[in-house]
């Protein structure tokens, strides 16, 4: 059996002997397995009848809860490991015997309860690189909390409840487990939605009050509380409400917070870089530790990152066609994950 060859199709394509693989596809492709690496949006798919889906149970739960039928997944395919990546519940890398290790989403650090990304050897690393840029290296996780939970403070002295907005998959749950002190705490209905699956995992998410802006807009109480929901603009309807209404103060969670704009597009008051990525630093040792003959890129800064790789003796290229649309780049506009 001769080694691998990754291609993208849909997906990206990595052929093994006989047998293919297609991992993360956007949509329905032909091969023997395909690989589903978590569940944001972005990477997930409506498999087709018969189609033999890798991905681990978490996955498949919240992919149910997202409205994704993803099937009877199976976690056990011979000549395949799969790997906690850290980025959010359930995700995982995939290896394909000691030829190809892929990292889909990772996370370089532990927090709250989630670890960081397990790594093997492998003669090709395929890696998400969406902060392969060194200006971004997040800050230690704890002085981020330590900071937040201060700003939260001030605004409680005053009165003002706070929004805390970050993606309703994976950031909304830290966010849920770091800031889990104050009350009252009100879940936007989509988070809250997240949370149930997270809780049926054995992830302590604290109880709190769902809201339903269509519902609940004009019935929250006066006085502060944290408010914890999917990103949204601070200039779309319900946020410029709360702003109105009730005083809000409104926070973002992105890594893309390191870049000075981020605050002014998405019309927050205060942003802060939390993210569920690897930082350029988490991403450089990554590599070291899969020590691979051949590296390719794909997300956010893929070129850039290649051509850094490449400074450093390392054989890399981006999967040029294997882009998603949704989570490279910051923007105020950019769909729900
Ligand atoms: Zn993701």
């Amino acid at each position: 059996m001769g080694g691998a060859s990754v291609t993208s199709n849909g997906g990206i394509q990595v052929d093994l002997g006989a047998t293919r693989y297609v991992l993360d596809p956007h949509s329905h492709v032909r091969a023997d397995y395909t690989f589903v690496s978590h569940a944001h949006i972005d990477h997930m798919h409506s498999p087709s009848k018969g189609e033999k889906v890798i991905a681990s149970v978490a996955t498949r739960e919240l992919a149910r809860a997202r409205g994704y039928d993803l099937g009877a997944t199976t976690e056990e395919v011979e000549g395949v490991e799969l790997l906690d990546s850290g980025h959010i519940l359930g995700s995982r890398a995939i290896r394909i015997a000691d030829e190809v290790y892929y990292t889909g989403d990772a996370s370089g650090r532990n927090r709250a309860f989630l670890g960081r990304c397990k790594t093997r050897r492998a003669r090709i690393l395929v890696m998400e690189t969406t902060y392969g840029s060194p200006e971004y290296v997040f800050p230690p996780t704890a002085k981020l909390v330590k900071d937040v939970n201060s700003l939260i403070a001030s605004a409680y002295d005053r009165g003002n409840p706070v929004v805390l907005m970050g993606y309703p998959l994976g950031k909304a749950q830290l966010l849920s487990y770091f800031f889990s002190s104050w009350e009252p705490m009100i879940y936007h209905e989509k988070v809250a939605a997240m949370n149930e699956v997270h809780v049926d995992h054995g992830v302590p998410l604290k109880a709190g009050k769902a809201f339903d802006p269509a519902k609940d807009v004009d019935r929250l109480p006066r006085g502060p509380w944290v408010m914890i929901t999917p990103m949204a603009s601070g200039r779309s309807r319900l946020m410029a409400h709360l702003k109105k209404e009730y005083g809000a103060i409104l926070v973002a969670f992105s890594g893309w917070a390191l870049g000075g704009g981020y605050k002014y597009t998405m019309g927050a008051d205060y942003s802060f870089p939390l993210s569920d990525h690897c930082d350029y630093e988490e991403l450089i040792s990554l590599v070291q530790a899969v020590s691979p003959e051949m590296v390719y890129t794909v997300h956010g800064f893929a070129a850039e990152f290649a051509r850094d790789l490449k400074r450093m003796g390392f054989s890399a290229r981006p999967l040029a066609a294997y882009q998603s649309s949704l989570s490279d780049y910051p923007s105020a506009q950019r769909p729900v994950k």
